[in-house]
Parts: C-alpha cells; structure tokens; sequence
C-alpha cells in the first residue's frame, strides 16, 4: 500500500468511526511548546494540578512515550447540541437562576465513550500492519494533545488556549494516537484569532492574563473541579453560576457562533440536597461531574446560589453550615449566607 493509500485508509477509517476531524502530526518534538509549559510551570499556574510538573519533556516529546513513534493522528469529535428549539430556549431561560455545567459534561464520561472508538481504530491499525505500536491518549495521558492537533491541521490555538478547528469551532473532543506507523503529516493550522480578544475580556476571573496564557489558578473550570481546597475570597463573587466547568471562553468565540448551542444546568436545590457520598456517586456515577465529588460539587453550589441571589436556597444554606462533614461546604455555605443576607 502507498503511503497515500495508507492515509487515505487510516483517514477514512477513523471518520467512519464518528470523529469528524482527522489529521496526522509527525513525532517530532515540540519544542516551542515544550519551552513554554516549563516556563508557566515555574510561574506557579498549575496550582493544584501538580501532576502537570512531573517530566514535562515527555509531554512534548512522543518517542519518550512510544520508542520508535514515527507519527501522532489527531481526531476530534464534536460535543456542541444543535441549535436549541424556541421551546427548549424558552426552557433554558427558566432554568438561568440554576447550576451551569460545561456542556463536555452534559452526558456520559466523554474518556469512556471516546474510548471505545479509539480501541476499535487501535484494533483497525493493527491489521492493516502487523507489529505497528501505538499508544492513545483522550486528555488525560502526559501529551500536548492540543499542540500536536495544531500540528496535524486540525485547528489553530486560540488566545483561550483552546483548539479551535475548521467549522466545529472548539466544542471538540480531541484525541491522539502515537504510533510507529509511518503516515504522511498534514500541514499545520495557521489561521489565528487575529485582532480579536474578545475571550480574555469575557473571562470574569481576568484568567486569561495575555494571549495564549491561562493562569489555571484564576479559571473558573480549574476552581470548580481540580481545585481541592476553598475558593479564593477574591474570586468567590466571580463564578457565576457555574458549578462544573465553565464555557464563557468558548461562548463568546466568534469561531463557536454557529455551533453555540445553549448549556446544560442542574437544579442548586438538588445538588445542595445530597446528603452523602453514597447518593452522590448514585446521581453521578459513569459521567465527568464525579471528579469532582460530593464535597467539590456543593463547595460549588454554595457559592452559585450566593452568587445567583436565590433567597429560596437560604433553609438548605443554613443546615449545610451548621452540619455538613466537610469544613469546605460548611465555610462555603456560611459565606453564601453572608452574602445573601
Ligand atoms: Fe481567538 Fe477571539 Fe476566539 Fe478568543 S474569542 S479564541 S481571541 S477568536
């Protein structure tokens, strides 16, 4: 088969599989991106997500990873809903005064379901040439999945520090392949986003301190769910009402308006509601919101309803602060109190 043969099938294969943007990345290092992590590293904006200063070489370097990887095929699959009907508008707009979640976490545990079609593609590689090694990564492994996107022609790199691809915008999942196969590279993106900046005057926590640099500590879905510990007093008033996540980077993107369907939202008298551990992972098992747990989820809550004004919430606000097992949602609902009254 010639390599053009060979991307074509790799091509056309993993379209049929649901991802709708396909591209190849040689392995070579990323050294720009490789230069620049360490740099944001040794800022200190990591914050709490401390496995991110372990080898960041690795990162951006896939022959550490897979010995011999000579290509890395980058997918990206679209999460955005259609364009909500007038009826389910007129819903959401009832539901505004609720808890917002990022849309990726509308639904079921996107590494689970992209998974799957990675170990189908994975299954496809190895009969098409024997001996071929790979190695797959959905977000979570030590790999600059949105550099080697970039790389592979996906999209280009917003000052949001998103992906933003052709058409689809950044309401993507994006996955990568690292393998030995040997597959002609596309050219990389090089759009960009121009004059523009309207994301980094949009963020309400100011985390988007200059083009393409995020300081995670200040970001709204950092603080909703990798966070451990309280909210800074400083950004407590800021985050809306989100409680999982946050979209107002990706909302006002010029590059989003045609795919901008409305978010998802959950009841704030529901989540305060959960009583334990046990009735958490019974409403959330199997999808994204249980990363951040019972004691994440209602530190969040709290300061939704304080930040949403919803007086109705004051009876579950008081109980939760008087006798809540997590000092967290105890201070945090004390707070929303303050605030309230
Ligand atoms: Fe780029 Fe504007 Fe989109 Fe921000 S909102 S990522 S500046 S195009």
């Amino acid at each position: 088969m010639s390599a053009t043969e060979l991307k074509k099938d790799v091509t056309q294969y993993a379209r049929s599989l649901g991802f709708e943007r396909v591209g190849i990345a040689s392995a070579e290092p990323l050294k720009r991106e490789e230069a620049f992590l360490k740099q944001w590293i040794a800022e200190g904006r990591a914050g709490d997500m401390d496995y991110l200063e372990r080898e960041p070489e690795r990162r951006s370097r896939p022959t550490d990873l897979l010995p011999g990887a000579k290509s890395v095929i980058a997918l990206a699959m679209c999460y955005a809903a259609p364009q909500p009907s007038p009826e389910e508008r007129g819903r959401q707009s009832s539901r505004e005064a609720e808890g917002r979640i990022a849309r990726y976490a509308n639904g079921r545990d996107y590494h689970k379901v992209i998974g799957k079609k990675l170990e189908a593609f994975t299954r496809y590689l190895e009969a098409l040439s024997s001996g071929v090694q790979y190695k797959t990564f959905v977000d979570t492994g030590p790999l600059l999945e949105r550099a080697f996107a970039q790389r592979a022609g996906l999209g280009f790199i917003g000052k949001n520090t998103m992906l933003i691809t052709k058409g689809l915008g950044s309401w993507v999942f994006l996955a990568n392949v690292v393998t030995t196969l040997d597959v002609p590279p596309d050219a990389p993106d090089d759009r960009s986003c121009g004059e523009c900046r309207l994301c980094i005057d949009a963020c309400p926590t100011q985390a988007i301190t200059a083009p393409f640099t995020l300081d995670a500590r200040r970001c709204i879905a950092y603080l909703t769910i990798e966070q451990e510990g309280p909210t800074d007093q400083e950004l407590r008033g800021r985050t809306e009402g989100w409680i999982f996540g946050c979209d107002i980077c990706q909302e006002v993107c010029p590059h989003n308006a045609r795919s901008s369907a409305g978010g998802a939202t959950l009841p704030l008298a529901e989540i305060l509601a959960i009583s334990d551990d046990d009735k958490f992972h019974a409403r959330f098992a199997g999808t994204p919101l249980i990363r951040a747990g019972r004691r994440g989820l209602l530190r969040n809550a709290c300061l939704a309803a304080a930040n949403l004004g919803r007086h109705d919430l004051v009876p579950q606000l008081e109980k939760l602060s008087r006798q809540d097992p997590h000092a967290v949602v105890r201070e945090q609902a004390a707070w929303a109190l303050q605030r309230l009254r």
